[in-house]
């Protein structure tokens, strides 16, 4: 009898813990399961910003995808997904094609632009380890340019950061943690370098606690981050950025952190998507394709309490991959019942570098060390479900404190 395929696309929190489960729960032995990512690595996207600034190496963010999976059980291709044929159950990759009976879509985020002019062409993003670790050379590579030029070019030491979202707040918290040690390496003066942090909204992370927002932006401005509130960012363009007021800042360093929308492959493979997103059903799949689940960042679901999409989280990713496997192993085993999902959000923890972070657990609002050790204790967590305490002591933030 033939096996099912099944065929995940996406190494990230999602398609890695869909894959992980699936291999836990032994559903290699009724079907054929490929995973395919554009790397042999996955990285954990949610500490991004560390290696970007530069405070933590990128390798201590990523893993071998066979050191976590048995490629024996789960087949791996290391390929880049290019289009989805879900008329054809295909999936077509740069360097070949794969048919599928089951799919699952788990191919992450892009920066949204919101259709502003300049944006892709001069800023930088944070979304993947080759795009952090551009940004960490080049900011070493600023300062490292500073002193050799005749007549100083203040731009050159002006770092531009649109977006005081979580990514945008979690980023400037790592550089203004960086930017001293870096002017000691450099023989630099503090008051040399400007960090700008740029908030189209009335408030820096709008929506979250005021009290824990004011905390994270007194620390931040203590450590020399100047705040632009309530100022829409407009254009940027080589070397600058144009604000909405009419003010512009010129800077050599620029990074985009506005928010994301779903990989573009789903909406250009045909699936209907509000910024990238498909609206999925309870079960996860694609309303129409019962044979395509899609999760992580590429799917939207609706906290019918305030009926608003749920921010799109690493949080969130995991635990539609429990489901998701869940009813995978389900379909092959001939079931027709699926699990429906259901989230179960058990905070928000933002770090601010050093060991300075700001959270919201059930009620219960985290300030400073504590804060901190406990998104060490979130991102361990994440570790010890996919591979267990080994994965953990080899890759884990083990310094609580
Ligand atoms: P990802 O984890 O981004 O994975 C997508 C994968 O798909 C990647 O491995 C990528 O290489 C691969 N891929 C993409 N395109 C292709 C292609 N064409 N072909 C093949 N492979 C492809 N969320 C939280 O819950 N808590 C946090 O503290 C938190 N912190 C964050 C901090 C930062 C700096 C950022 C940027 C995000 C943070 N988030 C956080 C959000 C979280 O990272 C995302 O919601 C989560 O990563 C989504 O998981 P995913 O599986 O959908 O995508
Ligand atoms: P976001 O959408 O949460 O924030 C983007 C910010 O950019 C918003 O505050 C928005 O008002 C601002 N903005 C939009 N257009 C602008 C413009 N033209 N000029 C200036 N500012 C502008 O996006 P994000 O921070 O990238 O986060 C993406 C997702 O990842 C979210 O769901 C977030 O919750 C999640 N995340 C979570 C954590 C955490 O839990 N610690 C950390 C990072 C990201």
């Amino acid at each position: 009898e033939k096996k099912p395929k099944i065929v995940i696309l996406g190494a990230g929190y999602g398609g890695m813990m869909t894959a992980s489960r699936l291999q836990k729960s032994n559903a290699h032995r009724d079907a054929d399961i490929t995973l395919v990512n554009k790397h042999n690595y996955h990285y954990q996207t949610t500490w991004l910003h560390e290696p970007a600034a530069g405070t933590l190496h990128h390798d201590k963010t990523r893993m071998k995808i066979d050191s976590v999976i048995d490629t024996n059980k789960i087949q791996f291709i290391k390929d880049s997904v290019v289009e989805i044929k879900k008329d054809e159950k295909k999936v077509i990759l740069e360097k070949g094609e794969l048919d599928y009976d089951y799919l699952v879509i788990g191919l992450g985020s892009e920066p949204e632009t919101f259709g502003i002019p300049g944006v892709t062409e001069n800023a930088f993003s944070i979304r993947s380890v080759n795009s952090v670790r551009l940004i960490r050379e080049h900011i070493e590579y600023m300062f490292a340019s500073y002193n050799k030029q005749d007549e100083k070019h203040e731009d050159v030491l002006t770092f531009v950061v649109a977006g005081a979202g979580f990514t945008g707040i979690e980023f400037v918290g790592e550089l203004s943690e960086r930017i001293p040690e870096l002017c000691k390496e450099y023989d630099i003066a503090r008051e040399k370098v400007k960090v700008y942090s740029v908030e189209a909204a009335p408030s820096a992370l709008p929506g979250f606690d005021e009290e824990l927002v004011e905390y994270a932006m007194n620390l931040l401005e203590s450590r020399g981050v100047e705040f632009k509130i309530n100022t829409p960012i407009k254009e940027v363009q080589d070397g600058r950025v144009l604000l909405a007021d009419g003010e512009e800042i010129k800077a050599q360093t620029i990074v985009w952190t506005t928010g994301i929308r779903g990989s573009s492959i789903i909406e250009n493979s045909g699936f209907e998507t509000m910024r990238g997103r498909v609206k999925v059903d309870k079960d996860l799949r694609a309303p129409d394709h019962d044979d395509v689940f899609i999760i992580g960042d590429c799917a939207l679901i609706i906290n019918e309490e305030i009926n608003r999409p749920y921010p799109p989280t690493a949080q969130i990713a995991i635990q539609q991959a429990y489901t998701c496997s869940n009813n995978i192993k389900a379909l092959i085993e001939g079931k027709t019942e699926l699990e429906e999902f259901k989230p179960d959000i058990k905070g928000t923890v933002a770090s601010l570098g050093g060991k300075e972070a700001i959270g919201l657990v059930g009620d219960r609002k985290l300030y400073g060390n504590s804060a901190s050790a406990v998104k060490k204790l979130i991102d361990n967590r994440y570790l010890f479900l996919l591979g267990g305490m080994p994965l953990v002591l080899k890759k884990g933030k083990l310094n609580l404190f």
